[in-house]
């Protein structure tokens, strides 16, 4: 079993390696796949340390590769990069810009590949199926790069996709890392828990997005982390937005808008109960719920004083609140 592992890790690495040989030597890689990538405005360079591929729109162009190289049919299928029909076999990726998904220590796990045009109907990235090697809810895109960074500077920006850990990687803020289209998990929280303790959430500035963040926020509290959440301007992502600010701004941006979770949700409020009082009094109840999740008993209670102090509210009652909640969990 062990030995089966490695096969795919191999085969993996080596599919990485074509999709780069494609979008740098041959034509259709160059015309289409490269041209993409610049056109996001990503540099040689950024392209390079991602090791950003294209997978060449036919057939069974990196299966065919691949075996004529003696790797084993058997190790292209566990990996969902070739998928074997009754009576032929043909390439998972095909006509798609490749992103790499490598774990902690650099090796190659999976991929995403999106498609080069804006058709609403087609799913936009396609991810390679869970196997032995790939656990989606276990790894985090970008962490291989970003590890260093997160540690020495004490805190992790988490974002929702590929694009978003790149764009940002070369806009100089390399403590970046996505769950890449899953919603979080506690294993991916987990990952980040062993180099830093703090996470500032950057979502996408839209529906989706605020939904997401406000799901990861009781996640991350749950694990004993502390979590800031910071948004964009609507229609914006740390994509988009990183690629149009300079450095000097976009560290000021996030500075300044990165709120504790707290802070977060009050201002959710602000935006949308404003003098409804039972709108405030759910929301209470969710601050209270975030702040039952966290498992250190000062942290909670400065938070309640917090909760009390923003929302103009007795903190005896937020104090009963949470310990019917605890009674509740029981
Ligand atoms: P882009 O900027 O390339 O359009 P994005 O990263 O902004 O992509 P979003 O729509 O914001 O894309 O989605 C965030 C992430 O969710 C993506 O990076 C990808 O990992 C995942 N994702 C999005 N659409 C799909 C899909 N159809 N299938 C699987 N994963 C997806
Ligand atoms: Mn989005
Ligand atoms: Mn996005
Ligand atoms: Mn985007």
């Amino acid at each position: 079993v062990a030995n089966e592992k490695e096969s795919m890790y191999l085969v993996s690495e080596f599919a990485s390696k074509y999709f780069q040989h494609v979008l740098w030597e041959e034509e259709e890689g160059k015309a289409i796949g490269l041209s993409y990538f610049k056109e996001r405005g990503f540099t040689n360079e950024t392209i390079k340390k991602f090791n950003l591929g294209y997978s060449p729109n036919t057939w069974d162009a990196l299966t065919k590769e691949a075996l004529g190289k003696a790797y084993k049919l058997e190790f292209l299928e566990k990996t969902g990069l070739t998928i074997v029909g009754e009576d032929k076999q043909f390439d998972r990726f095909k006509g798609r810009v490749m992103f790499p998904i490598q774990s902690m220590s650099g090796r190659v796990l999976g991929f995403g590949g999106r498609i080069l045009t804006n058709d609403k109907k087609a799913a936009k990235y396609l991810n390679s199926p869970e196997s032995e090697i790939y656990h989606k809810s276990n790894v985090l895109y970008g962490i291989f790069h970003a590890k260093q960074s997160i540690a020495k500077l004490d805190n992790c920006f988490l974002v929702e996709g590929y694009t978003d850990v790149i764009q940002m990687h070369q806009a100089g803020i390399e403590n970046v890392v996505s769950s890449s289209g899953t919603a979080l998990t506690p294993n991916q929280i987990r990952l980040i828990n062993r180099l830093t303790k703090n996470i500032t959430v950057l979502f996408d500035g839209d529906a989706a997005g605020l939904r997401a963040s406000i799901r990861g926020i009781d996640l991350i509290l749950e694990e004993g982390m502390n979590v800031k959440v910071c948004s964009f301007p609507d229609g914006d992502d740390p994509d988009s937005f990183a690629k149009k600010t300079p450095y000097d701004e976009l560290v000021k941006y996030l500075d300044e808008n990165a709120k504790d979770f707290i802070q977060f949700k009050a201002s959710l409020l602000m935006q949308d109960a404003k003098n409804d009082p039972i709108k405030k009094a759910d929301l209470i109840r969710d601050m209270v719920i975030s702040i039952s999740k966290i498992p250190d008993r000062i942290k909670r209670e400065i938070y309640i004083q917090e909760c009390s102090r923003i929302m103009d509210i007795s903190e005896d009652v937020l104090f009963s609140t949470l310990a019917q909640m605890a009674q509740k969990d029981l």
